[in-house]
């Protein structure tokens, strides 16, 4: 039993038609309810809410801070390759995108430990694209044994990998795994997805099971917003969420919304999505659950980030670089997508606290599991 079971159940076209035909009062009812549905949610998501915006500000903001506090946990992205054998339409990783390729030796990511270090990090998020020969497990089990002894949080967000895999690298003190179904649209899914190990849409979609199967402490889930119809890729992400909080109560999650960005030579948005619709998207996740972590990168600007602050979102990342050796390695290699907000985490430290809330270099709660 997997998700997968339960997901070739729905039928896509179906389930847009019913967020669509939700009403004014599909939405007062999810508002008011003690307990809610996947129906809830869509009614939450659906275009009737988006004249319930400032309840369901509130709404969120108030449970938002009874599960978390006025905290703000900071991230940073450690980008340790740009190899990648997998086409992928829209990112700046993919195959046919004719640049260097680059790939960081041990020193060369201890250079980068430095700058993230002095920067005032605990946290980082090690990231890759696919080259299964070069950029695999034993390299994953190389960098994590490197930098554990500097960062009490480890994440990654590389290719699926096994269960055994996962196995092996939480017990070298990986802490979660970032994994996006990108679109849970199956046929455009493959457009988007046309080579390489990435286009077995089945495998991605079963890998939060094997993490959850690992033991994994906490697993982050999303899709990419800009290629299908994002209402309805948010409802099966939810109802993704729902099944793997059930099957695998022990993990943790977390939600990211990234909308596509540009990047060098890039697919242009199928679907835009305002920014009072992403509002919306983060308040309906927030009112459908209250023990979601929701992270908010620098894709987006620096007006919406500092806005978002106070509505549901309870992780930030900052100074990113998006290329490998980035901090001070090589910092014109090739970039994944361009980022945002360009402040530095200084800056948006200040920022979160005069906004009333405390910003978290460490994840208190990994302590418990050390
Ligand atoms: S999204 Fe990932 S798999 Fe696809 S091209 Fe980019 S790095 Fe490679």
């Amino acid at each position: 039993m997997s998700f997968k079971n339960k997901f070739e159940a729905y039928d896509w076209e179906e389930v847009k038609a019913s967020i669509y035909s939700k009403t004014d009062d599909d939405v007062r009812k999810a508002l008011l309810a003690s307990k809610r549905t996947l129906e809830d949610f869509k009614a939450l998501i659906s275009p009737a809410a988006a004249n319930f915006l400032e309840p369901m500000a509130q709404l969120s903001h108030k449970l938002t801070q009874k599960r978390f506090g006025k905290t703000m946990q900071m991230y940073i992205p450690l980008y340790l390759s740009n190899e990648c054998t997998n086409i992928c339409t829209y990112c700046g990783f993919s195959l046919d995108n004719k640049v260097r390729r680059k790939t960081l030796s041990q020193d060369e990511i201890l250079r980068e430990v430095n700058v993230i270090k002095s920067l005032g990090y605990d946290h980082v998020l090690l990231v890759t694209g696919e080259a299964n020969q070069t950029v695999h497990t034993a390299y994953f089990k190389e960098v994590i044994q490197l930098i554990r002894p500097y960062f009490s949080q480890i994440s990654m967000e590389v290719q699926p990998l096994e269960t055994a895999e996962y196995e092996e690298l939480i017990a070298l003190g990986l802490y979660s795994v970032l994994i996006y179904q990108e679109t849970y649209h199956k046929e455009d899914y493959k457009k988007h997805h046309p080579k390489g190990k990435k286009s077995n849409f089945n495998y991605r979609l079963e890998t939060p099971d094997r993490l959850g199967q690992a033991g994994i402490h906490k697993m982050g889930l999303g899709v990419l917003i800009g290629l299908e119809d994002w209402r309805t890729d948010s409802f099966f992400t939810a109802a993704h969420l729902q099944y793997l909080e059930r099957t695998y109560w022990q993990t943790r999650y977390s939600l990211s919304f990234p909308r596509l960005r540009p990047f060098s030579g890039g697919l242009e948005p199928k679907v835009e999505m305002t920014d009072r619709e992403l509002v919306q998207l983060i308040c309906a996740y927030r009112i459908m659950n209250e023990e979601v972590e929701i992270s908010l990168s620098t894709r987006e600007s620096e007006q919406f980030r500092d806005h978002c602050i106070r509505l549901g979102v309870t992780s930030i990342s900052a100074g990113s670089k998006t290329n490998p050796g980035g901090y001070a390695v090589e910092p014109g290699s090739l970039e994944q997508f361009e980022i945002s907000d360009e402040r530095t985490p200084a800056q948006i430290a200040e920022m979160i606290r005069a906004s009333g809330y405390e910003p978290v270099w460490k994840d208190w709660d990994q302590i418990f599991v050390q």
